[in-house]
């Protein structure tokens, strides 16, 4: 696991996501704006958005329906549109227009699961935390990691043999792994820079 760890470290060693923001605000709206919907698009249309409302205050009192129409091209975007609204007032109104830095408070704001707060609190503050999302599941599956299906399951797991201090990290570069060379479909272990310690659970 050390050894793994070292790797994904020297492989991606600046932990990054691929959305595009300048403070925790923007973040917090392109990740709920990614949700089923790619990294690209959701930065063409948070360039536009982020125009029109760059703060919370701006955001919470524009019409939802012109929140709507800027966010129309991606999926959901009735429901993303209306929760943006909401969690917008809820951080002017009880946060000082801040966004707020625990799990607990991050995960009562409309549409703000636990996967987006852990990825809010981690690359927004540097405050040591797990996102599990589709890619971090398969590979800490194919890895060796965990075998549960349950996204808070897996977080536990990773936990448990990553150092506190490199979570982050290793989230992150699990991500971008399964994005370029772990993939769903086609795994390509003959290039993969881990095919020589990786169990390849479940690879066929
Ligand atoms: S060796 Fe194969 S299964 Fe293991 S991480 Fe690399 S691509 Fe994925």
């Amino acid at each position: 696991m050390k050894e793994m760890v070292e790797r994904i470290k020297e492989l991606y060693p600046k932990p990054t996501v691929e959305l595009k923001f300048s403070n925790s605000f923007e973040l917090l709206v392109a990740l709920i704006i990614s949700a089923r919907c790619t990294d690209k698009r959701t930065n063409i249309i948070t360039v536009e958005l982020f125009k029109h409302y760059p703060t919370p205050n701006d955001m919470a009192n524009a019409p939802t329906e012109e929140i709507d129409k800027i966010i129309s091209s991606c999926s959901m975007h009735n429901t993303k549109s209306k929760n943006l609204k909401a969690l917008s007032d809820i951080l002017v109104k009880d946060f000082n227009s801040e966004v707020p830095k625990n799990l607990d408070e991050l995960t009562k704001l409309p549409g703000v699961g636990r996967k987006t707060a852990n990825i809010l609190l981690s690359m927004a503050y540097g405050i040591p935390a797990i996102g599990v999302d589709t890619h971090v599941k398969r590979l800490a599956y194919r890895l060796g990691i965990s075998k549960s299906e349950k996204p808070e399951e897996i977080e536990e797991d990773i936990k448990k043999v990553i150092p506190k201090e490199d979570w982050i990290v290793f989230y992150t570069g699990l991500i971008l792994h399964g994005r370029r060379v772990c993939k769903a479909k086609k795994p390509n272990c003959d290039e993969c820079q881990l095919k020589d310690i990786c169990p390849k659970i479940g690879v066929k």
